[in-house]
């Protein structure tokens, strides 16, 4: 079965719709080429090469011992792992005590995920680094001009060091946690160890 369907003849009128919306058309598909010359382009590149650099620190190898930089050079490091906290707690991460304002250098190259505050860890900031490890800093006085994003190099200072939190009222430190898979580890034996000589 099929069905016939008379198309009715076009007059002048619409025929001369027709041209002024080929011509609609095309001068807007123009302006999308123009638009995407002067402004697209530019944009992907960049957005391409953060999606590699991201691809890239994904892929790179976990910290292992020794490998990371004191993320505040010059501290001494104390191993304060799984020393007991409020409310049955254990110590996740290690406090790195130095004077109110000492800048934080970030450990690791990464990717900004949090800027912000919570409960425990007053004003934090947390990196993705190399191999998807999370890099947690906390009772931060402030941070550095960091966003949710941005890319941070190794040693590139990420906020200063201070009481907040549940720290409120202690000497200022910089508790510094890293999970592996969403677990906490110890960052201690990750840390270089050689910095200061004892004064
Ligand atoms: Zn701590």
């Amino acid at each position: 079965m099929s069905i016939h369907e008379d198309k009715p003849s076009k007059n002048r009128a619409q025929r001369t719709l027709s041209t002024v919306l080929k011509a609609v058309a095309v001068i807007a598909f123009l302006f999308v080429v123009q638009m995407v010359i002067r402004n697209g382009l530019p944009d992907m590149s960049i957005y391409v090469q953060e999606k590699w650099q991201g691809i890239r620190l994904l892929q790179a190898p976990l910290p292992t011992e020794n490998s990371l930089p004191n993320p505040l050079p010059e501290r001494r490091l104390v191993d304060t792992w799984g020393a007991a906290r409020s409310n049955g707690r254990t110590h996740e991460g290690i406090d790195i005590f130095a004077p109110r304002g000492t800048p934080i250098q970030s450990t690791t190259d990464g990717i900004v995920r949090k800027v912000g505050e919570n409960t425990l860890g007053g004003r934090v900031v947390s990196i993705v680094g190399p191999g998807g490890s999370g890099h947690y800093y906390a009772h931060l006085e402030n941070y550095a001009d960091i966003a949710v994003g941005d890319w941070v190099d190794a040693g590139e200072v990420i906020g200063y060091v201070g009481d907040s939190g549940n720290a409120k009222g202690t000497p200022p430190h910089l508790h510094y946690g890293i999970y592996i898979n969403g677990s906490a580890v110890n960052p201690y034996p990750l840390l270089q160890k050689e910095a200061p000589t004892e004064r």
